[in-house]
């Protein structure tokens, strides 16, 4: 990329430097699963240089589709850009990244101990916690990282804003308590337009490209970004475990990036208005919502984070009940996980994303969380006003607790 060309540029333009040369104006799309080899030899030396993790050789091919993906490599090399990192390597899934991520910081380090800053997504606690990836875990606020880390720490992970409560973390003062070890941000929540975790001494930035970056909620994706010694050993795992981006999915999260820029900008102002309206009602007991400076006391947005983002959670006045009762009777909203994408959804964190973590960490059975689409605001802010008044009935002022997650699977 040209450094004096601007984000929003870059988003259009990366990753299809070559296009022109190649007479072509949309990058193409390469299924092969094998390639012919110029010849064994070429062929071999190629080869190798993958399989430890670099790139193909200038003569030698890409070999077998496990090993490279012309296609995928496209939306790494833009998303790198953005990120404003040497590489990035995609994977099928973002929980497929965190493993190869977390795997090439052990092997990298050879400790084994990780230390996870909470609130994580639910998946991400689940995984560090499953003993699959044969890690020691250390859970910790963001304040207890130095007192954390120890010899044979070999990562340190955190989220920002945290999924869901939209927690914000001082990126630069976890890398500094972590004195040395690697620190992965995943930025998913933020995306590469709000946030550069690697700008402020992130080893590694991991998004769940299934979220923003695709944005259209048809495409599973996760990818690491990181320097080019990092990115080798990510790809090493990857070539070995063979979690790949299929084509596909590379060629629609490689075009998604080009209007990410615009949808996070207008998703942001939509959930601005939403967060607004939300503060003034009755039925709301709290906005979880970055853009509220009293949940930034730091003064992160505008430092680290350029702005709050589309996200936010809407802790219930009444508890369990009348936020099940809302997420059940919305019709604008749909009610999913997952987030990010053009349209809106409203989801229950503790019944759902977050169900595997620990009781004592997991959020409450009051909180709902919003993902904001390009929908009109007010649009929006009717839908969830016509729910809270079909759903609510008066509320009751004991129970705001509310119920175990079970009965929410009932409905
Ligand atoms: C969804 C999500 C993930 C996991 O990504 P998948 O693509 O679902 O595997 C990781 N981190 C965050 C913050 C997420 O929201």
């Amino acid at each position: 990329m040209s450094s004096t060309r601007s984000f929003d540029s870059t988003a259009v333009h990366a990753g299809r430097e070559d296009l022109a040369k190649l007479g072509v104006h949309v990058p193409p799309l390469d299924f092969s699963s094998t390639n012919p080899v110029p010849d064994v030899e070429s062929g071999g030396t190629s080869y190798e240089s993958m399989a430890n993790g670099g790139h193909p050789t200038d003569d030698g091919g890409f070999v077998y589709a496990r090993l490279w993906n012309p296609t995928v490599a496209r939306f790494e090399s833009a998303l790198a850009q953005l990120e404003g990192t040497a590489e990035a390597v995609a994977f099928s899934s973002g929980m497929a990244a965190m493993t190869a991520a977390v795997l090439a910081a052990k092997e990298l380090s050879g400790g084994r101990h990780v230390v996870a800053v909470r609130p994580l997504y639910g998946g991400t606690d689940h995984l560090l916690a499953s003993g699959l990836l044969d890690v020691e875990v250390s859970y910790c606020a963001a304040g207890e990282v130095s007192a954390a880390v120890r010899e044979d720490t070999c990562l340190v992970v955190v989220e920002t804003p945290a999924n869901p409560t939209l927690q914000l973390v001082d990126i630069e003062a976890v890398v500094t308590a972590a004195s040395g070890c690697p620190v992965l941000v995943d930025n998913t929540f933020a995306t590469p337009v709000l946030q550069n975790p690697a700008q402020h001494g992130a080893a590694f930035v991991l998004h769940s490209a299934t979220k923003y970056l695709g944005g259209h909620g048809d495409v599973v994706g996760g990818v690491v970004a990181a320097d080019a010694a990092r990115a080798e050993a990510i790809r090493r795992v990857r070539v070995v475990t063979g979690a790949l981006l299929n084509p596909l999915a590379g060629y629609l999260l490689h075009r998604g990036l080009a209007t990410l820029p615009l949808r996070i900008r207008a998703q942001q102002e939509a959930a601005k208005k939403v967060a607004a309206w939300a503060q003034t009602q009755p039925w709301v007991s709290r906005v979880f919502y970055p853009g509220d400076p009293e949940q930034d006391r730091a003064g992160l947005i505008g430092r680290q984070q350029r702005g709050p983002g589309a996200m936010l959670a809407l802790q219930v006045a009444g508890g369990y009940e009348r936020a099940v009762g809302i997420a059940g009777a919305v019709q604008l909203f749909t009610p999913a996980v997952s987030l990010g994408g053009v349209d809106s959804l409203i989801q229950h964190p503790a019944a759902l994303t977050h169900r595997p973590v620990p009781a004592a960490a997991r959020p409450g059975a009051d909180l709902l969380r919003l993902s904001i689409g390009l929908e009109d605001p007010d649009d929006l802010i009717a839908d969830l006003d016509a729910a809270a008044r079909s759903a609510l009935g008066p509320v009751k002022p004991s129970g705001a607790a509310g119920r175990p997650a079970a009965a929410a699977r009932e409905r």
